[in-house]
């Protein structure tokens, strides 16, 4: 029995009728469970505003400037997405018109991305480019091994490697772990704050499923070369023989690009590009989860990553990894295509990158920081102290001190080999506003004024340990 005598008589004491103001209702006067299910029903409105309730207690979403994920649709967008909430994307017999949505989606971002016009792109909706990413990978593993095979390669001598820069998203990483790929990093340094053309070739070899370039790398925001990496692989297959293809990762820079620099040659313009991932939720300007893969043409992508399902009617191919999940963020997706067009995308990246070139300048002039990106590929920005600053707090402080104000601009270390510098990012969105961008300056250079006038108190030694020292007025 999950309830004994005593509880049961105390739940019937106070009996809440439909008069009974929220706050002066039994349930709204109770912790709520964590650890298994209360016995009673609560009335519908009333969960409503206790889960409300307890989510105040976040940061407001607006604020978070560590995140490339929206904060913001049109109202428009969100009733329709809200009213599609029930359509599994998977069911695309039931679901035929949302099928046809997801298609038109992956026809429009495959002309974004130059998809020749004599080859036939083939492409699916994910989750996010996490999803995106893994097919990418796999499509690479298998067509690898077909090559492998008939070049007369022992498969099983060495494990497959794929190649990228050292400021590579934890996906790539979970992709090698999951499909036991031995994942070879190119290291950043400080000449070289994407991926480094001068050595990339002596990370390839027979074993190389691919080179993965990242448009948009996260810790830094700047655009990996790909139409020189493009080149030197074009150089290296030809010699050897070898079919090494490129992946990009485009997560954040493949639905900015398009629109901001539209001469940049990175995507299926160049010969060894064959498959690209975007995040629909991140300057696809959607909610999340939506991205999107696609491969340059069919031949890129093996038949055995091409599955038939029959059990939910009609025979129809699926790509993606998941299997059932609500098909409102495709259809958002395609809203703002439908709504935005190609003119309103590029009014608010532009807008967006002009909020990014405001706040570093405005960083630029305060005269502590290094900007090590200025917004000018993806509308990032991020710096570092300079090292004669001479100051007796961190930008984990800085960090701290904003926070105060309800804005989240984490701190943190660079990838493996610089780990020693510590920068700061703010990634601009287009709910940005100038205003807003204005206010957050204003903040930060409050903050910095605080942190200059207060006193230390050290715990321990501050020096070894910057984690044990604070700071009082
Ligand atoms: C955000 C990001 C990812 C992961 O994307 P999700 O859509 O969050 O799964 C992968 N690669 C890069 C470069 C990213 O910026």
């Amino acid at each position: 029995m999950l309830f004994s005598r005593q509880e049961e008589e105390k739940e019937k004491k106070i009996k809440d009728i439909h008069t009974t103001k929220v706050f002066g209702t039994e349930d709204s006067d109770s912790i709520l469970p964590k650890y298994k299910l209360k016995k009673k029903s609560m009335d519908p409105d009333l969960a409503y505003r206790v889960i409300k309730d307890e989510l105040l207690d976040e940061g407001s979403a607006r604020l978070n400037l560590a995140t490339f994920c929206q904060t913001y649709m049109e109202p428009a967008a969100v009733k329709i997405m809200s009213e599609t909430l029930e359509k599994n994307a998977i069911d695309k017999s039931e679901y035929p018109q949302t099928t046809d949505l997801e298609n038109r989606c992956v026809n429009m971002i495959a002309d974004l991305w130059n998809a020749p016009k004599d080859m036939e792109f083939i492409g699916t909706s994910t989750v996010g480019s996490s999803e995106a990413c893994m097919l990418g990978g796999l499509a690479m593993k298998f067509s690898w091994r077909e090559w492998a095979k008939t070049f007369g390669l022992n498969i099983n001598a060495q494990r497959p490697n794929l190649v990228i820069s050292s400021g590579f998203q934890v996906c790539w990483e979970k992709f090698c772990v999951y499909w036991d790929i031995d994942m070879r990093l190119v290291p950043l340094d400080e000449e070289h704050m994407s991926l480094n053309m001068d050595t990339i070739l002596d990370y390839v070899d027979d074993y190389t499923i691919g080179i993965v370039a990242i448009m948009g790398i996260t810790y830094t925001g700047k655009y990996d070369d790909v139409e020189k990496l493009d080149a030197l692989v074009e150089a290296h297959n030809q010699k050897t023989g070898h079919q090494i293809p490129i992946h990009v990762d485009a997560a954040s820079g493949g639905m900015f690009a398009p629109f901001i620099h539209p001469d940049l040659k990175w995507d299926f313009r160049l010969k060894n590009v064959i498959s690209i991932n975007t995040s629909g939720h991140k300057y696809g300007l959607v909610y999340p989860g939506v991205g999107w893969v696609i491969w340059k043409d069919k031949k890129y992508l093996p038949a055995e990553l091409i599955f038939s399902v029959s059990y939910l009617g009609g025979d129809l191919p699926t790509i993606a990894i998941n299997f059932s999940r609500s098909a409102s963020q495709i259809i958002g997706q395609y809203f703002n295509f439908l709504s935005y067009g190609f003119d309103g995308y590029q009014e608010i990246h532009q807008r967006t990158r002009e909020v990014a070139r405001y706040i570093a300048n405005e960083l630029m002039a305060i005269g502590l920081f290094d900007i090590y990106n200025n917004g000018d590929n993806i509308p990032i920005v991020c710096w570092k102290m300079k090292a004669d600053a001479n100051r007796e707090w961190s930008l984990y402080d800085l960090a701290d001190r904003v926070r105060m104000n309800g804005w989240q601009v984490p701190a943190y270390p660079l990838p493996a080999n610089m780990t020693d510098i510590i920068i700061q990012r703010v990634v601009i969105r287009q709910d940005l506003s100038m205003q807003l961008a204005e206010l957050f300056i204003n903040d930060l250079k409050e903050g910095i004024h605080e942190l200059d006038n207060a006193r230390v108190i050290v715990y321990g030694n501050a020096i070894k340990d910057k984690g044990t020292y604070g700071f009082t007025h």
